[in-house]
């Protein structure tokens, strides 16, 4: 991205059809381009040849088509691919693309860094830098949806899960699944595409308005509020029973099914008790759980629940009426855990200072 001229990715549709009546142009330019740059997914302006001699020209002057500038990609066994991208003013982040047999499912980052503060997570160790732009979210996605068109694939869903917390960029986020959404665009279905929240209470509730069928996770991880504050600071400001006071809001406003997040940390939060403990907080609740197997981290001393531990742990939700699954990892042998690639990139780039 220039740092002059503002992207052309940096614009929702109603934002790009306003700017073309300002300058009195018609409002449908805005769809034409749309379709050049998420569906024909053009590279440069000159492509767009439906545009007269004058308004390719006015694109040229007033804005910049640059993609994001990669730093490295890095394939695991299992096919899922972990990039890693250099934004302009040097920030990195990271993008997954995890391949299932229901489709292909980017994992996109909402943030440099995070302000969260989890003590199991990579991504929150140094704080937040910025939000991230409509842009550079767009262009995680686009830049997969590349990758993939040279095997005749698409991105089928995506999960606004890598680093980060999208309720505290809540506009953008917004723009960002609006524009993926767009029917004449990426055609992302709302039904494929998650955002996962670490509990914004206020959030979850101004979410419930929002007119897409977007599915909507929460980042539970303990069944009462010692636990959790002690793994999870934000719970400290919005305790549990606001979050599920939050979420039942939700599921009544919306019809939708919410699915709770729950890491297993080995001898943390995954013992029996816990369980149990678990399944009397959710029941009644329209949800579903997903039991994740911790993704260790070089610099955390949380270790990863045993498989059978963890079946033991589904076992008890199962009987007491919990919808769940034990999620699969992925990508383990490429630092797939959230932030693990960037911390280590800046790590790299310290010690470069350093020398
Ligand atoms: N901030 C948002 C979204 C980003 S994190 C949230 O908290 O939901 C996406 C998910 O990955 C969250 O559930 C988070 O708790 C989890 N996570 C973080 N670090 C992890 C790790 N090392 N292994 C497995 N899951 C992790």
């Amino acid at each position: 991205m220039n740092a002059n001229k503002p992207s052309i990715y940096d614009y929702t549709k109603k934002e790009l059809e306003e700017y073309f009546v300002s300058i009195g142009d018609k409002k449908f330019r805005a769809v034409q381009i749309l379709e050049w740059l998420y569906r024909a997914r053009v590279t440069s302006f000159d492509e767009m040849t439906n545009l007269s001699k004058l308004g390719l020209q006015t694109l040229k002057d007033n804005f910049s088509i640059e993609p994001l500038k990669l730093e490295g990609k890095f394939a695991s066994n299992d096919g899922t691919v972990k990039y890693l991208f250099e934004l302009v003013d040097g920030h990195y982040i990271e993008t997954v693309l995890m391949r299932h047999n229901y489709g292909n499912s980017v994992c996109v980052t909402s943030q440099v860094g995070c302000n969260m503060g989890c003590s199991f997570c990579a991504s929150g160790e140094l704080g937040k830098v910025r939000d991230l732009t409509l842009a550079e979210m767009v262009l995680q996605v686009l830049h997969v949806q590349r990758d993939l068109d040279l095997e005749d694939e698409r991105v089928s869903n995506v999960v606004v899960m890598g680093i980060g917390e999208p309720f505290d960029n809540y506009n953008t986020v917004l723009r960002f699944l609006e524009t993926i959404n767009y029917g004449r665009g990426l055609e992302i279905g709302a039904r494929h595409i998650t955002v996962s929240t670490c509990g914004l209470v206020p959030k979850i509730k101004e979410f419930a308005e929002f007119e897409l069928q977007i599915n909507l996770a929460i980042s539970l991880h303990a069944p009462n509020n010692e636990l959790r504050s002690k793994i999870m600071k934000i719970n400290k400001r919005y305790p549990i029973e606001e979050v599920i006071e939050a979420v039942k809001y939700y599921v009544e406003k919306t019809n939708r099914r919410v699915t709770f997040e729950y890491i297993l940390l080995k001898g943390v939060n995954d013992t029996k008790e816990c369980a149990l403990e678990l399944a009397k907080l959710l029941k009644g609740i329209n949800a579903y759980v997903n039991l994740i197997p911790y993704n260790e981290v070089k610099t955390k001393s949380y270790r990863s629940t045993a498989h059978d531990a963890a079946e033991e742990f589904f076992a008890v939700l199962h009987k007491h009426g919990i919808n769940a699954t034990v999620r699969m990892e992925h990508g383990n042998d490429i630092n797939a855990a959230c932030g693990q690639l960037r911390a280590q990139k800046m790590k790299e780039k310290r010690e470069l200072c350093e020398d």
